[in-house]
């Protein structure tokens, strides 16, 4: 519990009348508003915070109606923004079989066996987490187990790291691959034929197996939706930047507004292929619960798959550099259009290269004061140099990171070795972003990584590669919250716990602040809040 000496006064707004809708009391709020850092409780009328202060203060806002919650000392922060994640494919993932507590091959066996009763004959079954380091025997399943466990439904098992599979003969059939014949993987797909041959595909091989899946039906996408949202409101996800990537869940979002209402605060950001669509609205029962806030330029690719753009070559003997997916004068007619539309810029950019061209070329469109006022925000900028951040900072861009990205991108992806240790040095330096007064802000970039923002907190303050760039709790914090809020330019209205602003909340077990770093994903999620209604309770 907080010592009452130190709670600032309780502030009243004007806004809304007492008496309250909603008090939480005995509780340790962590405002994330410097002015009144923390309080024991919070009063809610319709969806705003009213009031915020001691539990004392708030009798003035209880009525004979008010709903009144005893945090019994737990922590309130403000809702929990997740600013880069696939919604839909979380829908999609859902569907699958989780496999990450599967101790051995025999008992993966016998789970596929069972889960193929449920299915018809031909029915694809998609599994992911499994791990051989997991398994008694360490090593991956082969082709010929996983026939004998589902003979009859092609299925394809998705690694832990998500970088490869393991199919059965069935799967590699209906993709038109086959395994006794090494042809039938090239030219696109560059695949080592014996690994192919017991079953095991990597990159392209996996994405044909993966595209000859078919589409689940609108119905279950619905569902599936419906407890996506679950899981993210029980992360203590209050809102989402959802990066849509077709017209199809566009239409998802609209079927599922005009049938449900949406618990969360759901911001989407489509590809500018798709900027044509940006001015569509969503029949949602909340005002502005539901809408196109970005639009996203794609700079380059990703560095697991060494298509982020660098100036200088891999650390391969290659000599490949990565790729550039425009030209700057294609960036710029891109941004141009962007600006057009009124919402905010998202550039993916991974590379230094790509960050350097994103730059001067959003340098150029400063010089005219072409983008006064506008929200450009920068995604992944993972590989940085000093020049590069002073550049970010001058031009008043937001940087979103996926902390468990970076974590990914060290230890799975040997970024010391494909990058040399000078560059790897400056892969996501967020203590320098953070120093330079740059706002940054979060994403789980789930379903590829998990969803929960204390355990990307964690990653990023905890970080075992060049730990100088690790940040402290109070910026994790900030990097879920307020700047978040910042990266949609609602921070007038979201990120904070003050009054006036709208109560998205998250209440957890205990203190972040207070907690050690490696212990920070132990916390759990109580209560999330989302306009002042309890929208998920662990009880
Ligand atoms: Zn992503």
């Amino acid at each position: 519990m907080a010592n009452r000496s130190n709670l600032g006064n309780t502030k009243l707004t004007g806004r809304v009348h007492v008496p309250a809708d909603l008090v939480l009391y005995n509780g340790y709020v962590l405002t994330m508003n410097s002015s009144q850092p923390h309080a024991e409780a919070i009063a809610v009328k319709d969806r705003w915070i009213v009031a915020v202060g001691t539990n004392n203060a708030m009798d003035a806002c209880v009525g004979d109606r008010t709903k009144q919650i005893d945090l019994h000392g737990k922590t309130v922060v403000p809702g929990f923004i997740d600013t880069h994640i696939h919604v839909s494919d979380c829908a999609y993932f859902l569907t699958w079989i989780n496999l990450q507590n599967i101790h051995s091959i025999k008992e993966l066996q016998e789970i596929l066996r069972l889960y193929s009763q449920r299915k018809l004959k031909g029915e694809w079954i998609v599994g992911y987490g499994w791990d051989q380091e997991f398994f008694e025997e360490k090593r991956f399943p082969t082709l010929k187990e996983l026939d004998e466990a589902v003979p009859d439904n092609p299925t394809i098992l998705y690694h832990k790291s998500r970088k490869f599979c393991s199919v059965n003969t069935r799967a590699l059939k209906y993709a038109g691959l086959n395994p006794q014949d090494n042809s039938s993987f090239k030219p696109s797909v560059k695949q080592n034929s014996e690994a192919a041959a017991n079953g095991v595909l990597v990159g392209e091989a996996a994405n044909v197996v993966w595209r000859s899946i078919p589409q689940p039906g609108e119905e279950a996408l619905l569902s599936a939706l419906q407890e996506a949202f679950h899981s993210i409101l029980e992360a203590g996800i209050t809102g989402v930047h959802w990066l849509v990537s077709s017209t199809g869940e566009l239409a998802l979002i609209r079927k599922f507004c005009s049938q449900t209402k949406v618990p969360l605060r759901t911001y989407l950001i489509l590809p500018s292929s798709m900027s044509d669509k940006a001015d569509i609205e969503f029949p949602c029962q909340e005002p502005d619960q539901v809408r196109i806030t970005g639009i996203e330029v794609v700079v380059d690719g990703y560095l697991s798959a060494k298509t982020a753009a660098l100036h200088e070559a891999y650390c391969d003997g290659k000599a490949e550099k990565g790729l550039l997916f425009c030209t700057t004068e294609a960036l710029k007619v891109s941004i141009e259009r962007v600006f057009q539309t009124g919402k905010h810029l998202m550039l993916h950019v991974a590379g230094d290269l790509a960050v350097d061209t994103a730059l001067s070329v959003l340098e150029e469109f400063a010089k005219k004061n072409a983008f006064k006022g506008k929200l450009v925000r920068l995604d992944q900028a993972a590989v940085l140099n000093e020049r590069l951040v002073k550049r970010i900072k001058e031009i008043d861009a937001v940087v979103s990171v996926q902390p468990l990205v970076a974590e990914s991108e060290f230890s799975l992806w040997s970024a010391i070795d494909q990058l040399g240790r000078e560059r790897a040095r400056w892969l996501y330096p967020l203590k320098t972003l953070f120093n330079y007064g740059i706002c940054v802000s979060a994403g789980s970039d789930f379903p590829m990584e998990p969803l929960s923002p204390l355990l990307g907190i964690k990653a990023a303050v905890t970080r075992k590669f060049f730990p100088e760039e690790r940040i402290n709790i109070h910026q994790g914090l900030q990097m879920y919250t307020i700047n978040a809020a910042k990266a949609s330019g609602d921070e007038k209205i979201l990120g904070s716990i003050q009054t006036g602003k709208i109560a998205n909340l998250t209440v957890l077990s205990q203190n972040p602040m207070t907690t050690e770093p490696d212990k920070l994903d132990q916390i759990r999620v109580e209560m999330t809040i989302v306009n002042g209604e309890i929208v998920y309770s662990r009880q």
